[in-house]
């Protein structure tokens, strides 16, 4: 069994995949600043640091195994105000980081990065070898991140993997009863917004353009469940080689329209979901679908619940847990 610390482990992803190393049998260190993550996500059985990653040197040693890195702020439309916020915490934090690994002789390490390195691809399924155009400072920080763990895995023998994720959701239940989903304040992500909708806590999910070239007029997206997207981390901690960088994309393969999803909400929850179009949000490509060849071959990963309504399953289910706490 390894040791492993996870930076942003009380965030959605982070936490997600610290429930898994625990359950696995490893032993986990989060370390998140609970600037947008919450204390009460970090899994019971983790030690937890208050601390921002830049202070990952206070806490590294060379009893640890890997490091799994997800702290990163990830709004893009902040990220276009506020570019130099994504700079200096998402790159910059970064190369503390990887100084802090060096120098603990931590050789392992796992990054969450970002299908908005693609920017507004040329064809779809996207694979990794596509051209990389991000359209936002967020996506240029999270490939600026991808070419400097390639610099290090080159130069230092650093074993390192880069998963880009594409739309992930849903929710994960352990078998103890905890649960881990999405809480973003303000929440701008379709699917939990969908289902506040569904919830009554909202009166109405906006459609942000129905003239795209797609089927239905509204944008195409690949919707990954987070306990996938986890199980997809703790083997690319197994395949990770000294001196080599895996960069993987993460998603099904399938493309969902926005209203594929609202109907799919309808469904699951059997409550009324009312719409209204409203203009394109801007930045947003029409149809953004992975190949997921890669994961599937490198790292012998097979996702277990790719059915959209398993997917917003889940999420409701933790909706639905979110508001009896917060009643
Ligand atoms: N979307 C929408 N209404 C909303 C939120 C999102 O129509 O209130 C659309 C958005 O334009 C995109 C898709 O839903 O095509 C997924 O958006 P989300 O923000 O969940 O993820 P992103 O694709 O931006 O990472």
């Amino acid at each position: 069994m390894s040791k492993y610390l996870v930076t942003g482990g009380a965030g959605y992803v982070g936490s997600v995949v610290a429930a898994h190393l625990l359950a696995a049998g490893h032993t986990v260190t989060v370390l998140d600043d609970l600037d947008t993550g919450f204390e009460r996500g970090v899994p019971a059985g983790a030690a937890f640091v208050r601390g921002r990653i830049q202070e990952a040197a206070d806490v590294l040693d060379p009893s640890y195994d890997g490091v799994l890195h997800f702290a990163a702020h990830s709004r893009v439309g902040e990220s276009v105000e506020d570019p130099e916020k994504y700079w200096r915490n998402n790159v910059a934090g970064t190369l503390d980081l990887l100084a802090a690994m060096r120098a603990a002789q931590v050789r392992t390490l796992v990054f969450s990065s970002t299908a908005a390195v693609y920017g507004e691809p040329e064809r779809t399924p996207i694979t990794e070898t596509d051209p990389t155009a991000p359209t936002s400072p967020y996506g240029s920080s999270k490939l600026a991140v991808d070419h400097m763990i390639g610099g290090e895995c080159a130069a230092h023998g650093l074993a390192a993997a880069s998963l880009r994720y594409f739309n992930v959701a849903g929710a994960h239940f352990t078998d103890d009863g905890a649960a881990y989903g999405e809480r973003h304040d303000p929440e701008t992500h379709l699917i939990p917004l969908v289902l506040q909708v569904a919830q009554g806590r909202r009166e109405s999910v906006s459609v942000f353009g129905d003239d795209y070239p797609t089927p239905d007029g509204t944008c195409v997206r690949d919707y990954i469940h987070v306990a996938d997207l986890a199980r997809a981390h703790l083997l690319a901690l197994e395949q990770a080689m000294p001196g080599e960088h895996l960069i993987c994309n993460l998603g099904n393969g399938n493309g969902f329209s926005v209203r594929e999803v609202i109907e799919t909400v309808r469904e699951v929850t059997g409550h009324p979901v009312p719409e209204t179009v409203a203009p394109r949000r801007s930045g947003d490509p029409a149809v953004l679908v992975a190949s997921a060849d890669r994961a599937r071959g490198e790292l012998g990963w097979r996702p277990e619940r790719a059915d959209l309504a398993a997917i917003v399953e889940d999420a409701w289910r933790f909706a639905q847990r979110v508001a009896e706490e917060s009643a």
